[in-house]
């Protein structure tokens, strides 16, 4: 009997933009997978292209996964692999699965016009393979622009997803794939295909968008002699106008969630529930849990809608379940931060008691800062703002207004603490004197 090999898997995100909720999601349900078979996760950075690839969405990425708490066990950066790509791509060029292209831009359009006029399904047509040797050894020392292209063989290729069950391909539809812009500039397809080898992995978990990718990642990888790890595909995130996710749908940026002030509990909790059903049908569920309960066959086929008010639900009820000395700490701090921001004294002994309110009032924490803005805390950290000659009302006078005032003021403060929270009491308390001094006056 063959032990099984561990679970290793990987969150492979290109670092081309701010992490976005649905790459959260996808480290998410892989770390998931590997912490439940107790299996490993690994970081690979995908920063092939030099130009798109920018150090600050690096850094964030790292930033949000820290944030959700979702820790790494391996970390890669594929610009510091760019070595051993190039071994494979020297390997695969020698043993004639690979050549290089030297169709230009316009020839290659002209090509695809000319297929789809015929009704063919435009692929490239495979003219650079039949080059000499010599040839292409003349041209790429004269200096000819070229790429490194792989031969994808005719065949019917399928392959078992473990969301979606079975999936096939006519690769005959794909044409030759270009796999490098020079043997220092592997692409993609190869890229991901060493890396997922030599890294072990033994799922590729990711979302349904690289579904046209297998196939291709498939077939280098035969070409190397490397086994097929499984793989899950599960479908988009949509935005709530059912659209791809996009920046137009909404804030796509984990890190504007970060700057709001959501719980990093909440957000993962909603971001698991987005495309995934745990057995229990239980929804608000810790981290913890959510591992145990974890079963990738339970991830869902059809796509995930991301809803704001779905996401506040969620953060109002981490806030409810939060100790009480934990809220009020971060409260008071945004109390006062707010509050000074405006211009306005800040008095903590004052903000103490509204916090009862606050968090009734509150779903995240950007709600407690709007709610300062809009003045409805206001009474708490200003003099009211009053005409005095309203006060003693029609049937009093200066004297007697003063005089009831104090009497109140006296009524009040002896209400013990308890009591306070108790609107019968405070009720009572003041309408017997005032039924005892006249309504009207009081
Ligand atoms: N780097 C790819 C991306 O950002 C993901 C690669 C993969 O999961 O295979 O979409």
């Amino acid at each position: 009997m063959t032990d099984k090999p561990k679970v290793r898997v990987r969150f492979a995100p290109s670092p081309t933009g701010w992490l976005h909720v649905g790459g959260a999601r996808t480290a998410l349900f892989n770390w998931l997978f590997a912490r439940a078979e107790k299996g490993d996760f690994i970081l690979r950075i995908e920063d092939t292209d030099k130009e798109r690839s920018k150090h600050e969405f690096e850094e964030d990425i790292k930033t949000g996964l820290e944030w959700l708490g979702l820790n790494w066990d391996e970390f890669y950066r594929q610009s510091e692999r760019i070595g051993e790509y190039r071994r494979y791509l020297e390997d695969l060029l020698r043993q004639g699965w690979l050549y290089y292209c030297f169709c230009t831009k316009e020839e290659l359009e002209a090509e695809r016009q000319a297929m789809m006029a015929e009704g063919l399904a435009p692929k490239y047509s495979g003219r650079c393979r039949a080059l000499s040797k010599e040839e292409t050894e003349k041209r790429l020392a004269q200096g000819e622009v070229s790429v490194l292209r792989f031969k994808v063989a005719e065949t019917r290729l399928t392959f078992k997803d473990l969301i979606r069950g079975n999936i096939s391909f006519d690769t005959s539809l794909i044409g030759d794939i270009i796999v490098a812009r020079s043997l220092d500039e592997p692409l993609y397809n190869f890229a991901v295909t060493v890396d997922d080898a030599l890294m072990r992995i033994t799922h590729v978990i990711r979302g349904e968008e690289h579904i046209s990718n297998t196939p291709r990642q498939i077939l280098i990888q035969e070409a190397l002699g490397y086994e097929r790890p499984k793989y899950a595909h599960y479908p988009l995130l949509l935005g709530a106008d059912k659209s791809k996710l996009s920046k137009r749908t909404g804030d796509t940026a984990v890190k504007s969630y970060r700057e709001e002030g959501y719980l990093p509990e909440a957000f993962l909790n909603y971001i698991a529930m987005l495309g995934w059903t745990p057995k229990s049908q239980r929804e608000l569920m810790p981290l913890t849990e959510m591992i145990s309960e974890f079963d990738i066959r339970d991830l869902h086929k059809s796509a995930a809608m991301f809803d704001i008010e779905k996401l506040r639900w969620f953060n109002r009820n981490y806030l409810l379940k939060m100790p009480a000395d934990e809220f009020a700490k971060s409260a008071l701090n945004i109390m006062e931060d707010t509050i000074i921001q405006r211009g306005l004294k800040w008095n903590s002994k004052l903000g103490a008691p509204l916090l009862g309110t606050v968090r009734e009032k509150i779903s995240v924490w950007e709600d407690l800062r709007v709610l300062i803005n809009d003045g409805e805390l206001d009474y708490f950290c200003r003099e009211p703002n009053y005409d005095p000659a309203l006060i003693p009302g029609r049937q009093g006078n200066a004297e007697s207004a003063k005089k009831h005032l104090a009497a109140l003021q006296e009524i009040l403060t002896s209400i013990s603490k308890g009591q306070f929270s108790d609107p019968e009491k405070i009720k009572t308390s003041v309408w017997d004197y005032a039924t005892k001094e006249g309504t009207g006056a009081v």
